[in-house]
């Protein structure tokens, strides 16, 4: 390790790109700014149905929405909604009517069980629950498991699709009929201060926590990602012909799909192909019928792209910008990926929900593969050395943990002073959790993860959750959970489990998780019976120890 040159100095790594001015304004006013200008261009097609929306009719969709949610549902500046949706056409329509509306949109991950949802319906405090009509058995399982009286709003999967008896129709809510469009009650609002959405994350440790994101920090990050990063502007504001295609396979629901796809590029007038879910048909039939400028993917989607033999060079060649985000990629996925498709350009993007996501990012069309570029606009990074109590930025490839500091850092974790105040620092600086350095260049490369998050598929798997549900078994005494690395998904979760019950194996173990957990959080790592979880002396799991064992097998 170099030494600090001197014992005060704190070495920050400012933004190479442009500073923006970004508008005082709420999330509906930032996607709604220019929407006169495109307002006949379609702003999302269903992937599934190819049913579409106009910019117009999206606008006076939410608006209705905004005004119902007010009138009908008598919710009040502060309240909170929660929408548990795939992506679809409903899912944008729901956002920016909460914000309109002055409420809090919070967003559940539609493969929830209704032990997940329900979780998040209490410690969100939300009172209207947005969900498919065919999920109607979890949906109202989930709101049996809160106690509450949470109303539930059911979106038709297909125009055929039957609501359940005595249940809210989504559709009823949007038409405009018989409604005053400007009877919306304006409360005076502060986009700096109010939360616009809650979308949920365990941060560095424990349980997944409410992420209060401010109007001002999703409006920046929106801006931040659109920008032109010395070789062309990430997305172009849609003027005559020119309308930006974007395929989006990345869920709504997490703060990548939600900023970086949804809010950023409806803000431009993008044409949105909301895809439900990922299967190489859809995906293949999306790219087919809706020839793609800008896609943001996950790295096991960029695999899927380079090694399935259906993708051609058809598929790709009107592509020109591919980010990709939320996980490592390595440097020969990127390589071999573009052989696949030359024309376009490549860059990294790195974030975290608590960020609104994007906080660093390479320049368009970057070689440096490995590299998660550098700061984005108006952020500033640093790399702290693990045992420095007062936080001070280090030089050049040295690594430590980066802390991050700008207008997207969350306002903190909902109801929970204590966990944000060990995320975020006096001084304004977001601990990542994640280990990284930079090399003479400023550029930052990403090295390892301190926190104890798994990350599947670039899906959050909190190890403290699963352990939650594996000490609820009868047989289980103690259990802890660690991620092993996976070439499809990233990371596994694998379970060490002591159990008094010595005919206990590993499918049962797998069995009783997979019942109360979404599918990517399953013990598909495998499941390992001890003695003893290794501790330290203040009970803390000993994770380190259980993966470093693992690696040596
Ligand atoms: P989430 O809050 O779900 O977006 O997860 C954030 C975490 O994903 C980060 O703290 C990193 O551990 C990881 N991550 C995000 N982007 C990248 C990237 N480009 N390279 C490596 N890890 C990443």
């Amino acid at each position: 390790q170099q030494p600090l040159a001197n014992n005060k100095e704190d070495v920050i790594v400012y933004s190479p790109y442009p500073s923006l001015n970004y508008p005082n304004c709420t999330i509906d006013q930032y996607v709604w700014a220019d929407v006169n200008k495109w307002s006949h261009k379609t702003a999302l097609v269903d992937g599934a149905s190819e049913r579409s929306v106009t910019y117009g009719q999206l606008r006076d969709q939410s608006r209705t929405l905004a005004i119902r949610l007010q009138k009908n549902f008598n919710l009040k500046f502060g309240d909170t909604i929660a929408v548990c949706l795939p992506n679809s056409i409903e899912f944008p329509i729901i956002v920016l009517a909460g914000s309109e509306a002055s409420v809090t949109v919070t967003t559940v991950n539609p493969i929830y069980t209704p032990h997940e949802i329900s979780r998040q319906l209490l410690d969100s405090n939300a009172t209207i629950l947005f969900g498919l009509a065919c999920m109607s058995p979890i949906l109202k399982k989930s709101v049996e498991m809160t106690k509450k009286p949470i109303k539930i709003v059911y979106v038709k999967e297909t125009p055929d699709a039957k609501i359940p008896a005595n249940g809210i129709d989504f559709c009823e809510l949007i038409d405009s009929r018989g409604l005053d469009l400007s009877s919306l009650t304006s409360y005076e609002r502060n986009p700096a201060e109010d939360i616009a959405m809650l979308p949920y994350s365990s941060g560095t440790t424990g349980l997944s926590k409410g992420v209060a994101l401010s109007h001002r920090n999703l409006v920046s990050n929106g801006m931040m990602i659109n920008i032109d990063t010395g070789n062309g502007a990430i997305s172009t504001p849609a003027v005559g012909d020119h309308q930006d295609v974007l395929p989006c396979v990345l869920p709504f629901f997490h703060i990548y799909g939600l900023t970086c796809t949804l809010l950023s590029k409806l803000s431009h007038g993008c044409k949105i192909i909301a895809l439900p879910k990922f299967t190489p048909e859809l995906y293949l039939n999306a790219l087919a019928n809706h020839p793609a400028s800008v896609l943001y993917l996950v790295p096991p989607i960029i695999l899927f792209l380079t090694h399935f033999d259906k993708v051609s060079p058809k598929h790709m060649e009107s592509i020109k910008y591919v980010m990709s985000g939320a996980a490592p990629l390595g440097k020969n996925d990127a390589e071999q990926f573009l052989k696949k498709a030359p024309n376009a350009q490549f860059f990294q993007g790195y974030g975290l929900t608590e960020a609104s996501p994007v906080v660093l990012m390479s320049p368009i069309g970057s070689k440096n593969f490995g590299s998660v570029g550098f700061p984005s606009s108006d952020t500033e990074a640093k790399i702290v050395r693990l045992d420095d109590p007062e936080f001070r930025g280090v030089g050049p490839n040295e690594s430590g943990e980066l802390l991050v500091r700008g207008p997207q850092i969350m306002l903190g974790y909902l109801n929970n002073e204590k966990a944000t105040k060990e995320t975020i620092t006096d001084d304004g600086w977001l601990r990542t959790g994640d280990i990284a350095y930079y090399d003479e260049n400023r550029e930052f490369y990403i090295t390892d993860r301190l926190k104890e998050l798994i990350k599947v598929k670039g899906f959050q798997v909190p190890p403290a959750e699963l352990e939650e549900v594996l000490r609820t078994h009868p047989d289980i005494l103690d259990a802890a959970v660690i991620g092993i690395p996976d070439k499809i998904s990233g990371e596994l979760p694998r379970a060490y489990i002591v159990s008094k019950n010595p005919n206990l194996n590993e499918s049962d173990v797998q069995q009783f998780v997979a019942e109360k957990v979404a599918e990517y959080k399953r013990l598909d790592g495998g499941v390992e019976f001890m003695q003893a979880i290794p501790k330290n002396a203040t009970g803390k799991i000993m994770r380190k120890d259980l993966k470093a064992a693992y690696a040596k097998k």
